[in-house]
């Protein structure tokens, strides 16, 4: 199928084919024609409960029953207070400021770590530390530290003071710190946009070592990953290190816009009435979805049940890749995986689709898989078997 031909009011930020979606359930959206397709984007790791999730939907209908979508932060409401609260009880000690995305988040994160810096050890220490291969989101602080000097070089100046290191040398990191004036190191514990690389769990180690010795803060973007999608609620759990500041965004409210920036009590002791603000942010209506959603997540047996369909993702991959020789590595962790190819993932991404399958790459020779978090075996066999055949053909 081709790029879109048809003429419409919207920027041209986007490249879009021509179908046009119109419905979902579950793991499956159809377009305007009334085609199919098993959707393995999940809107980018959005909808983490699936198209139509009944969790969603009700969660919407209560919050509405209240007349109270939105209040702004002038005035206390209860979801994002009570959102806030298990959110904390899950990461760490601490506080939560709720902004509308990814980006924001780690833009509140940079400001929070400069506050902090600020009060603890004067004004020189102001810098960002993120790493090759990092995506952070697109304002002027996050474009800063995100690794793609073709997202940044049309748009310069942006943010000063970001310097980059290497992950997987430490070499690089204590080049970076030696500067003394650095106030945060950022990181994905997996890098999603950057080619879905799991960051090996000793050197996030390493490095919280090495940010303690330099007071620094260390801030994990879990914009992607947290919230369920590696099979523990944060990705962070799985390399037994704690960061100071941990942002969330994507699959929060459940599809509605919403990101989190939790600070540790060290952290949240340093900010004051003022130093940053949001209109919609934690609003009644969005937190109460959020709130729903962690529910969900937290609840039962939902995480470990997370962990086997991913086992079961792991194991159809695997077999997938010994049966292709045009296929390099496959790697991920739980429900978001990475397909490296020999060739452009662009048009393997364009025959899945064809063939009934939405997929979205991560990188040019990388194809994404991001199945809803309660996907089916039958789901993830169906899909598997699609990208078989037009890896095949
Ligand atoms: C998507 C993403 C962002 C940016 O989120 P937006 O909501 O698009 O601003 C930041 N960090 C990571 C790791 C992401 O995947």
């Amino acid at each position: 199928m081709s790029e879109t031909t048809e003429r419409n009011a919207l920027l041209g930020v986007y490249t879009q084919p021509e179908l046009v979606l119109a419905r979902g359930e579950g793991a499956r959206v159809w377009d305007e024609d009334g085609e199919t397709y098993l959707d393995f984007t999940s809107g980018i790791a959005v909808n983490a409960l699936g198209h139509g999730s009944p969790v969603v939907a009700d969660a919407i209908r209560k919050a509405l029953d209240t007349g109270l979508v939105h209040t702004s932060n002038l005035f206390r409401t209860r979801p994002g207070e009570a959102l806030a609260e298990l959110l904390v009880e899950h990461a760490f000690p601490g506080s939560v400021f709720f902004c509308n995305s990814g980006a924001e988040a780690n833009e509140a994160a940079f400001k929070f770590a400069r506050r902090w810096a600020r009060e603890t050890s004067g004004s020189a220490r102001h810098e960002i530390v993120a790493f090759h291969g990092s995506f952070h989101g697109r304002l002027f602080g996050s474009l800063a530290a995100t690794d793609r000097p073709h997202y940044q070089d049309p748009f310069r100046p942006l943010m000063p003071g970001v310097r980059f290191a290497d992950v997987g040398d430490l070499g690089s990191v204590d080049e970076a710190l030696a500067s003394g004036a650095v106030a945060a190191v950022i990181i994905e514990p997996l890098q999603a946009e950057g080619g879905i690389r799991p960051v090996p769990s000793d050197f996030l180690q390493a490095l919280r070592g090495r940010c303690d010795e330099a007071g620094a803060l260390l801030v994990f973007d879990e914009v992607q990953v947290g919230l369920g999608r590696t099979g523990r609620l944060f990705a962070f759990e799985e390399c037994g290190v704690v960061p100071d500041i941990l942002t969330l965004a994507k699959p929060l409210a459940g599809g509605l816009p919403m990101g989190a920036t939790i600070v540790s009590d060290a952290v949240a002791a340093t900010i004051r009435p003022g130093d940053h603000a949001t209109t919609f942010g934690g609003g009644p209506l969005v937190a109460s979805v959020a709130l729903a959603v962690l529910r969900e997540i937290v609840g039962g047996d939902f995480l470990e049940r997370v962990r086997a369909r991913s086992r079961h993702l792991e194991g159809a991959l695997a077999r997938l890749a010994a049966s292709h020789t045009s296929v390099r590595e496959v790697r991920g962790r739980g429900l978001i995986q990475g397909v490296e190819l020999e060739g452009q993932a662009g048009p393997i991404v364009r025959g899945a689709r064809e063939s009934g399958l939405l997929l979205v790459s991560a990188g040019p020779d990388v194809i994404r898989l991001l199945p809803p978090l309660n996907v089916t075996e039958e789901e993830i066999d169906e899909g598997v078997t699609i990208l078989d055949r037009v890896l095949t053909a």
